[in-house]
């Protein structure tokens, strides 16, 4: 039992530190669905041990508010609370089962299910119609008053509009940042030596509970209304839905995404729905919430001290997850560009094993305080490539087993100088054509499914290649012959044969397609869509001078200058020629859309 009481005491005291740096710091020190796990297991054991649950427990109270604020306090007279959550279909069920059997009904119940927003709790306090005040979710039954702050974000309306407003209305929802807004202010706040948020969540928390209405006013907050407080003077709907409804009529925002659902197989489409979407909204959701819909049945339900009984949290899947770094190697890119790629510890994330994750480049790194060995928090969402969200720092002080990373000074693929640009966080080799390592990216791009999409040609197989001096750009691939494929290891006559035959139908491509795979610096397939349909022949496109570049849809200076300077160049034309006169590569002509 004492051994049982000592893991009690330390999760409690885990989870508090934990919830201090979240909730009063705004810093998440670790990925959320670890913080989860942590409190999985102390409600276990807490369940298991009901002597030993105190009131006082993490489990047991809405996390919070830190005690010394210098906000006003504010008293709420309906506690704003946290929410139950569930993390698949059973526990839903299961969730559901309750419902019916607490409220004694075997017929499915309305429901009205939302997104769960990743910001802070809010509510909005309205005195015949004008915002009266403002406060945090705090702990639940204080919280802090944050008015002036509020009046700064432009999409809560300062005085409702719209007929029968109540003389005195609460509403509560949720404040957050897009992810847009996020990067925006995490550049300007590198740019200015300031602290730099870990996560949109973060960044919104620490914006609203700043001290100074002026900073707030400057960060790219925004807000949805998702809950009715309390309201006098006026009979509100008795539905959750139309009271929502009800909230948009006077100029409240509230989401797009809500759908009633009658039945479980409902929620369960919606949930699928929201997270197939879930990467497209632009700002983080970590599940959705489906609510009874009928008020009086919520009150019939109640709540308990930490949530109510009428509600639950339908969480996704955690996308970050903790591992460690092992190395920082540096890749040579097509175009010469130098990119640091961590390699991690291999951890599964959403069912697929990362072990490599992007590091964009050397501000990135600085950005993050990232050393070989630390602990770090890796994101993998949909299918955007894995991201170093965050370095978990020891509060042990320094820590002697961590290496700093060495930038190199030299090309790692050919040994040619490496040169500092854009303010001295992009790298580029200065070795051109003769750097392997970009020759093998350049024909890697050109082989790629949106390019020439040929089959059989991978990163060993190019890199072969090369080393063996069968090919030097992408024309040589059509020169290839059985004997130089059945050379290469791991390549038997029937494979050779495949690649030869891929070689040959990919012959026959779009004019988009073709300007795509030769690889130009700032030049993406939507772009160069845009420039076959200008352009329609590649003579026009050869010819054409910056002037005319920069006429087409999406080529802006940059792409423009790196455009004609790949055109400009002898032997950049030369791989052209050969590869359309020699080789044969031709398209269907192009339609042209626009002018
Ligand atoms: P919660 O965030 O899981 O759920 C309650 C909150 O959801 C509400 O207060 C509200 O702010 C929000 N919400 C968003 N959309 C909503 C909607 N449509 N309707 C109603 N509410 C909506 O609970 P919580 O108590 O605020 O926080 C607990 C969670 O916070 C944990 O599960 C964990 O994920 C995270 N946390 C993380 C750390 C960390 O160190 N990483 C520490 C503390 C808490």
């Amino acid at each position: 039992m004492e051994s049982v009481q000592k893991k009690i005491t330390d999760l409690k005291t885990l989870l508090r530190h934990y919830q201090y740096q979240y909730y009063v710091i705004n810093k998440s020190d670790i990925p959320d669905s670890e913080y989860d796990d942590l409190m999985d297991n102390l409600r276990k054991l807490e369940t298991e041990n009901p002597n030993l649950r105190t009131q006082d427990s993490p489990s047991q109270c809405v996390g919070g508010l830190s005690l010394n604020s210098a906000f006003k306090k504010v008293h709420h007279k309906i506690p704003m609370l946290s929410l139950n959550t569930v993390i698949d279909k059973r526990s839903y069920l299961a969730f559901n089962q309750r419902l019916t059997k607490r409220l004694n009904i075997s017929t499915d119940i309305t429901l009205c299910c939302e997104l769960k927003i990743d910001g802070l709790a809010v509510s909005l306090l309205y005195i015949n119609g004008g915002l009266a005040r403002a406060s945090t979710r705090g702990d639940g039954v204080i919280g802090e008053d944050i008015t002036d702050n509020i009046r700064t974000i432009s999409v809560i309306p300062k005085y409702l509009i719209g007929d029968k407003i109540p003389e005195y209305l609460e509403v509560r929802g949720e404040v957050f940042m897009s992810h847009a807004g996020f990067k925006k202010i995490n550049h300007r706040a590198y740019r200015d030596g300031h602290k730099i948020f870990s996560n949109p969540r973060n960044a919104a928390a620490g914006s609203l509970r700043n001290l100074d209405p002026f900073v707030t006013a400057k960060r790219p907050l925004s807000f949805v209304c998702y809950g009715l407080g309390c309201c006098k003077g006026r009979a509100m709907p008795q539905s959750h839905w139309a009271c929502l409804q009800h909230f948009q009529d006077w100029g409240l925002p509230i989401s797009d995404f809500l759908r009633l659902c009658y039945s479980p197989e409902d929620v369960f489409a919606f949930y699928e729905h929201v997270k197939m979407h879930r990467q497209s909204l632009g700002f983080d959701i970590d599940g959705v919430v489906v609510k009874v819909d009928d008020l009086k049945l919520q009150t019939r339900l109640g709540s308990s001290a930490r949530a109510p009984k009428w509600a639950v949290a339908f969480k996704f899947p955690a996308q970050e997850k903790i591992t460690r770094l092992h190395n920082v190697e540096f890749q040579v890119g097509r175009t010469g560009v130098i990119t640091p790629v961590a390699k991690l510890a291999p951890v599964r994330i959403l069912g697929v094993l990362v072990s490599r994750a992007t590091l964009h480049n050397l501000h990135e790194i600085d950005r993050l305080g990232l050393k070989i060995g630390d602990y770090v928090v890796v994101r993998r969402a949909g299918d955007v490539i894995p991201q170093i969200i965050s370095v978990i720092k020891s509060d042990c002080g320094v820590d002697l087993s961590l290496k700093s990373i060495i930038v190199p000074k030299q090309c790692p693929g050919c040994g040619s100088k490496i040169h500092c640009i854009s303010g001295e966080t992009v790298l580029r080799c200065t070795g051109g054509l003769t750097c392997s390592a970009q020759r093998k990216s350049a024909i890697r791009h050109f082989v790629s499914r949106q390019a020439l999409n040929i089959h059989g040609i991978g990163q060993t197989v190019i890199n072969q290649l090369v080393d063996k001096g069968y090919i030097q750009n992408p024309a040589d691939l059509f020169t290839l012959t059985l004997d130089q494929l059945t050379s290469l290891e791991r390549i038997g006559p029937k494979s050779a044969q495949n690649i030869i035959d891929a070689l040959v139908r990919s012959k026959k491509t779009t004019f988009a397609r073709f300007i795509y795979a030769l690889g130009i610096s700032k030049i993406g397939l939507v772009t160069a869509e845009n420039l076959a349909s200008y352009f329609v022949t590649l003579d026009a496109l050869l010819r054409a001078d910056l002037h005319t570049l920069r006429s087409v849809h999406g080529i802006g200076q940059e792409a423009g200058s790196c455009l004609r300077s790949f055109l400009n160049e002898v032997s950049n034309r030369e791989i052209i020629r050969v590869l359309v006169v020699e080789v044969g590569i031709y398209w269907e002509p192009v339609i042209p859309k626009y002018r």
